[in-house]
C-alpha cells in the first residue's frame, strides 16, 4: 500500500488496507505464520514537508516460544501514530529530540509506503520473549524435554561433582 504526496488533499485522507503481501519474516525473525492479515485504518494529514498518520491495526502471528520453542500465538492490535518524513530535515530532528509518543518514519521521493511502515511496526510490538502459553513449562535443561508434554527424570539440582565446589560459591556483591 503505497499513496502518493499529490493524493493527500490539505483537509487530509483515510485510508484502510490489508497487506496481503506480507511473509512472515517481513514482520521479524521469530514470526513463523501469518495468521491474520496485517490490517490498518489510518488518517493521512499533511503537516508541512511531513506527513501524520494515525488510526489503528491489528495482526495475528504464530511465532517460536522462547521457552519450549514450539509455535505460539499472539495477537496485535493497538493505535498507531506516525510521522512520515523526509530525512534530515529540521522538524525530523524536533521529533527525534522531542521524545514524542510518535514514531518517525523516514521517506523519500513523492509516496509513502504504508504496508512498509506497518510491518516495522508490527515488527516493533512483537513481545521480546514471546510464549505459547503464559504458563509454559518450558525445556528440560538437562534432557532437553518439552516439559509441556510431560515430566522427565531428570534431577534438575543435580550437579556435576566437578562443578560442586563453584556450586557452593557464594556470590557478594
Ligand atoms: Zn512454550
Ligand atoms: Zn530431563
Amino acid at each position: 500500500m503505497k499513496v502518493r504526496l499529490e493524493d493527500i488533499p490539505p483537509e487530509g485522507l483515510e485510508v484502510e488496507f490489508s497487506d496481503h503481501r506480507a511473509r512472515p519474516r517481513d514482520l521479524g525473525e521469530v514470526v513463523t505464520e501469518i495468521t491474520s492479515v496485517p490490517w490498518a485504518r489510518l488518517r493521512l494529514e499533511k503537516q508541512g514537508e511531513q506527513v501524520l498518520a494515525r488510526g489503528e491495526y491489528r495482526a495475528g502471528v504464530r511465532l517460536v516460544c522462547s521457552r519450549c520453542l514450539q509455535p505460539g500465538q499472539a495477537e496485535l492490535s493497538g493505535a498507531l501514530e506516525l510521522i512520515f518524513s523526509p530525512p534530515q530535515t529540521p522538524a525530523a530532528e524536533e521529533v527525534r529530540l522531542g521524545g514524542e509518543e510518535m514514531d518517525l518514519v523516514f521517506f523519500e521521493g513523492d509516496e509513502l509506503d504504508l504496508a512498509q511502515a506497518l510491518r516495522d511496526e508490527i515488527g516493533l510490538n512483537l513481545p521480546m520473549a514471546p510464549l505459547c502459553r503464559a504458563e509454559c513449562a518450558g525445556l528440560c535443561p538437562v534432557c532437553g524435554r518439552d516439559l509441556n508434554q510431560g515430566r522427565c527424570d531428570c534431577r534438575r539440582d543435580q550437579v556435576d561433582p566437578r562443578w560442586a565446589k563453584l556450586a557452593k560459591l557464594e556470590i557478594k556483591k
